[in-house]
């Protein structure tokens, strides 16, 4: 893996395993993603896993469920930086021979006061160039005993600068830039530098990442030039703001995407919701992820801060969920109704998300619903039957349980057109009958559209427990 031949367009996501996949991350690994799909590039996993102290097999467990969640597959990957040390190394190694770096004997304690001595000049704090190599330079005897770091040869003059394709333009004064350490005493490198060769060992050709990196950008390009690397083009995105207008954190409920698979959002309207975060395509708020795909591309990332809105999120979730066929629901949210405490085996679910598909905004509001038939049954309170369930609603009843028992059709049409011809019969609105048969039927004084309720429970249900009450 060294320079890059073919034109493909490659892109990355590289996220420190140090939590969860949280929102801003997969935002961003999502417009890396469909950056790369979009021109049939290669989109590639890196886990930045060096920061031993505080990365964990279970974040990174937790990265992988999340993009598996969100149908963000990598093609290449997951590669792991502390997998890859022997080639830091190496790199190091060539960098100190080709004197692109070099060895600096300073102590910390010493680098510490050579800031303090250019803070107390007005400058900035900075590294002196002690040990850095010059043509005609005499270096200082190394001092016995201590281990160096090595530091990159940035260079002392000019500008850095680079065409961000979200913020435009950004130049830097290299005099601005130290020379950066890339290797610690014990040889293990640091950061910056083993981002600069995964880049460019696995030719990165965009790097889409938060602004949280855009100080890191000229470092890196300047250690990628010395590489005689192909520099990639970069990225970076604007936070996202809460609600509330402050950066989105814990505090937003911005714990985990798995969080909002846990709450019942659906991985699509995830996707079409955060790509929505700080991209658009001309007034479209709903687009499938084909047609994010399709559409996708840098020109309409924003370069101002994007706001989280939950309630967006639910009309979009809600989208989804109306449009999603009744047998993906039934099996996405049977496991939920287990969790309720419910058997979604008792009942025939698709009717049931045909029922209340139009007006859910999770799938756990389906589970709920679906839980008038698959929870426990509990009647209502003698209370509630005693104000509604007097002895003309009894009547009425009994002849509605005559009359459902000899239906030809159990359906939820026949039931209904059977309940309005008894208004007519016995003279009576609606709630006189209705709300007594949800009472006896379901135990509660609201349902959804009472004939489609009764049909989904089922005749022998339904009158079972209508001969109860009127028994
Ligand atoms: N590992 C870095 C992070 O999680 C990202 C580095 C990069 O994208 O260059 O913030």
């Amino acid at each position: 893996m060294t320079t890059s031949t073919s034109s493909a367009i490659r892109t990355r996501f590289a996220p420190s395993p140090t939590g969860y996949l949280h929102l801003g991350g997969a935002r961003t690994a999502l417009f890396s993603w469909a950056f790369a799909r979009h021109h049939q590039g290669v989109f590639v996993l890196r886990i930045e896993d060096t920061d031993v102290a505080r990365s964990t097999p279970e974040a990174v467990q937790a990265i992988l469920d999340g993009m598996q969640w969100l149908g963000m597959q990598p093609d290449e990957g997951p590669f792991y930086q502390m997998q890859r040390m022997d080639r830091y190394r190496e790199v190091i190694a060539q960098m100190l021979q080709e004197g692109t770096a070099y060895y600096c004997y300073s102590s910390p304690e010493e680098v510490e006061a050579m800031r303090e001595k250019a803070r107390a000049a007005g400058m900035k704090p900075r590294y002196d160039g002690t040990w850095r190599p010059e043509p005609g330079k005499t270096l200082p005897a190394v001092p016995a005993d201590r281990k160096p770091v090595v530091r990159f040869k940035n260079p002392l003059e000019g500008v850095t600068s680079w065409d961000d394709l979200i913020k435009g333009p950004i130049a830097i004064d290299n005099a601005e830039l130290d020379d950066l350490i890339i290797a610690r005493p014990d040889g293990t490198p640091t950061y910056n530098f083993c981002v600069v060769v995964d880049d460019w060992d696995m030719q990165i050709t965009h790097v889409l990442r938060g602004d949280d990196h855009v100080n890191n950008t000229p470092r890196q390009i300047n250690i990628l030039r010395a590489l005689n690397a192909t520099l990639p083009q970069y990225g970076h995105l604007p936070m996202i703001l809460g609600p509330d207008g402050q950066k989105l954190s814990k505090r937003h409920g911005a714990v985990s995407v798995m969080e909002y698979d846990k709450a019942g959002y659906l991985p699509e309207a995830m996707i079409n919701y955060l790509a929505r975060l700080g991209w658009s395509h001309g007034d479209d708020e709903l687009f499938s992820r084909e047609q994010l795909i399709q559409w996708f591309d840098t020109h309409s990332l924003t370069k101002s801060a994007a706001q989280w809105d939950p309630k967006k999120l639910n009309w979009v979730n809600a989208h989804y969920i109306k449009q999603s066929s009744d047998d993906d629901l039934a099996e996405r949210v049977a496991p939920r109704i287990r969790d309720l405490g419910g058997d979604p085996a008792v009942v025939d679910l698709r009717p049931v998300m045909a029922l209340l598909k139009d007006r859910a905004e999770t799938l756990n509001q389906l589970a709920e619903g679906a839980m008038l038939f698959c929870g426990p049954y509990e009647p209502a309170s003698a209370e509630l039957l005693a104000e509604h369930v007097d002895h003309a609603a009894r009547l009425v009843l009994k002849d509605f349980a005559a009359k459902a028992s000899v239906l030809p059709d159990w359906s939820g049409d026949v039931l209904e057109a059977l309940i309005k011809a008894m208004l007519v019969d016995h003279g009576i609105k609606m709630p006189k009958l209705a709300i007594p048969l949800r009472l006896v039927t379901t135990g509660k004084k609201q349902t959804p559209a009472i004939g489609a309720v009764l049909a989904i429970m089922g005749r022998e249900r339904v009158l079972q427990r209508l001969t109860a009450a009127i028994a």
